[in-house]
């Protein structure tokens, strides 16, 4: 695992600050817009929020960022928070930019008085042409120099709904020569009659992300404002709004590198369009990087924390390896998942000379863990065992059973294979088998010690259907790929029927298992006990086979 120290160049910001006794309490947000479910990047700037406040005995605030009610819901908001909780992270206060509607309507009729804003009558597009470009310069509305009385009216006037939708808005009155575009006499309120999930009816016009954002930082005592590294061009901005409106705490904005993961996509936007266009099956589908689908799947919080906690925090755009993430999941899984046996693809074997009766084999829970138990397998003269796991003729490193040959069942006997009979169309059948009654976990001669395969009595088994996930698209990195569906893996969900021990009955429906040389698992959406569905959690080394 990664012992190299992790980078945290925010942290030398605030011991530098600190030192300076520039902020007496370090006060961090994170400010979600409730218009999808958070992923695993989100979880980064989430994480990294709280764990400052945390680290300095700071305050993290939890703020939704609901300025745009056309796309946000109450359902987001609700797993957002669900979604903070289980990750176990504690918030100090939830808000939402809405309460301060309010005291930033002030705040723009207080520029629209020093003459740094007015409202402007220009249609949309008109405003994004007369922008101009990064090789030309943009140009001056015609209501850049309406006076001061009427911008204040025609505000008004848009607070009462007097006015359509796009057809006024206000704008900062910046420079329309500015090198960096944002500063533009840039968008500061917009018209809107949707209903707003927290303000309902109350408000028909917006402020936009750049001018609530920092007053809300403001307004909240930010010391540290931490965003991602397309805000870098908005940092002039919200210094500017921040000194123009006079208020009095001066938070600071910091830009830090965005996650990126392979094989997996970190953008609402294109994640909506997985789940709008059916691709998923929802935003909590299994192969989906959010944190309610790493739930459902059996990921815990523990090992996303220690993955968080472990990824450097600077400005360098990157993409981080995936298995990083899935060796903490695959490592404590190790640790703590209940060993059982299941046969994927079942090929039968009947041991020649055993009695017809059952056998109770004892089994450890764990192989190491004595603590997690013990458990009664039924054996019995006929049993399944994997398709795979056997060949008619010799291969080199092959660890199963051979015809000939022999070859340890799990936690069980020795076991020779002598005979097979396959079908019309030369696909086996049977395998018929010798069974050594003194070997049950002694040892014999003839046998190497790790040819071992698991099994279960074809009378006992119990008949469940798994969910086997793969990557959700073919190539690692997909971050610039412009046609995902081209990408998406067609093997991304294989559903199957797996025979396992009946012993899943005995323990918690709800623990999660390893299914011996499969894979871990764990129970989906649990309904009645007659139709169990799993989710394999993650295979058991790196590669994934189909
Ligand atoms: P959009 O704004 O396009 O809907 P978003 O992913 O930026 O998508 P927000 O709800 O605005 O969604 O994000 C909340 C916070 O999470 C922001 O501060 C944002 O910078 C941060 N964030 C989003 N994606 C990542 C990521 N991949 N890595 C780190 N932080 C992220
Ligand atoms: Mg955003």
């Amino acid at each position: 695992m990664n012992k190299k120290k992790t980078q945290n160049f925010i942290i030398n910001i605030i011991k530098k600050d600190l030192f300076k006794k520039k902020y007496k309490i370090i006060k961090t947000r994170f400010p979600p817009e409730p218009n999808g479910y958070l992923h695993i990047g989100h979880a980064k700037s989430l994480f990294l929020n709280s764990y400052i406040s945390k680290k300095y005995n700071g305050i993290f605030n939890l703020r939704f960022d609901d300025t745009n009610p056309i796309y946000e819901n109450i359902k987001y908001i609700k797993s957002i928070i669900k979604d903070i909780k289980w990750l176990g992270i504690n918030i100090n206060n939830i808000y939402y930019t809405s309460n301060y509607f309010n005291k930033i309507y002030k705040y723009a009729v207080k520029l629209i008085k020093q003459n740094l804003a007015y409202v402007d009558k220009l249609s949309k597009n008109k405003i994004k042409k007369k922008r101009g470009t990064l090789t030309y310069k943009g140009k001056n509305s015609p209501y850049r120099n309406q006076n001061i009385n009427t911008n204040l009216k025609l505000f008004k006037k848009m607070k009462k709904g007097y006015f359509s939708e796009q057809s006024l808005c206000l704008r900062a009155k910046i420079n329309m020569s500015s090198s960096n575009i944002i500063m533009r006499d840039p968008i500061l309120y917009r018209i809107k009659y949707n209903l707003h999930n927290q303000t309902i009816k109350k408000w028909c016009i917006y402020p936009t992300y750049d001018f609530s954002h920092c007053i809300s930082d403001a307004i909240e005592k930010i010391s540290h404002s931490l965003c991602t590294l397309e805000f870098i061009d908005n940092r002039i901005l919200y210094n500017w709004i921040i000194k123009n409106i006079k208020i009095k705490f001066r938070p600071c904005q910091y830009e830090f590198s965005k996650l990126n993961l392979t094989f997996s996509i970190l953008s609402k936007r294109k994640l909506k369009f997985l789940v709008n266009n059916k691709f998923v099956n929802g935003w909590d589908d299994p192969r989906m990087p959010t944190l309610s689908a790493y739930k459902r799947r059996g990921y815990d919080n523990n090992s996303i924390i220690s993955f968080l906690k472990n990824i450097n925090i600077n400005k360098q755009e990157n993409i981080i390896d995936i298995n990083m993430l899935e060796s903490y999941i695959r490592n404590n899984l190790n640790i703590n998942a209940l060993r059982i046996m299941g046969v994927l693809n079942p090929l039968k074997v009947i041991l020649i000379n055993m009695e017809k009766y059952t056998e109770m084999i004892l089994m450890l829970n764990h192989p190491i863990k004595k603590k997690m138990g013990f458990r009664l397998v039924p054996f019995y003269y006929k049993i399944y065992i994997e398709r795979s796991d056997f060949k008619e003729k010799k291969k080199k490193k092959y660890k199963g059973l051979i015809l000939g040959n022999k070859v340890r069942l799990r936690n069980s006997y020795i076991i020779k294979a002598k005979k097979i009979i396959k079908n019309i169309c030369g696909i086996i059948k049977t395998i018929f088998c010798y069974y050594y009654s003194n070997t049950l976990n002694k040892n014999q001669n003839g046998y190497k010690k790790n040819d071992v395969i698991h099994w279960v009595s074809k009378k006992h088994y119990l008949n469940i259907n798994v969910n086997l996930y793969n990557y959700l698209f073919k190539k690692p990195n997909i971050i610039k790929k412009k046609n995902l569906i081209k990408e998406i893996n067609p093997f991304s969900l294989i559903i199957k029927h797996c025979y396992v021990e009946p012993s899943l009955f005995y323990f918690n429906i709800k623990k999660k298992y390893q299914f011996e040389r499969i894979g871990y698992f764990y129970i989906d959406n649990y309904k009645y006990k007659y139709n169990l569905i799993f989710n394999r959690i993650i295979t058991l080394k790196k590669k994934i086979k189909k």
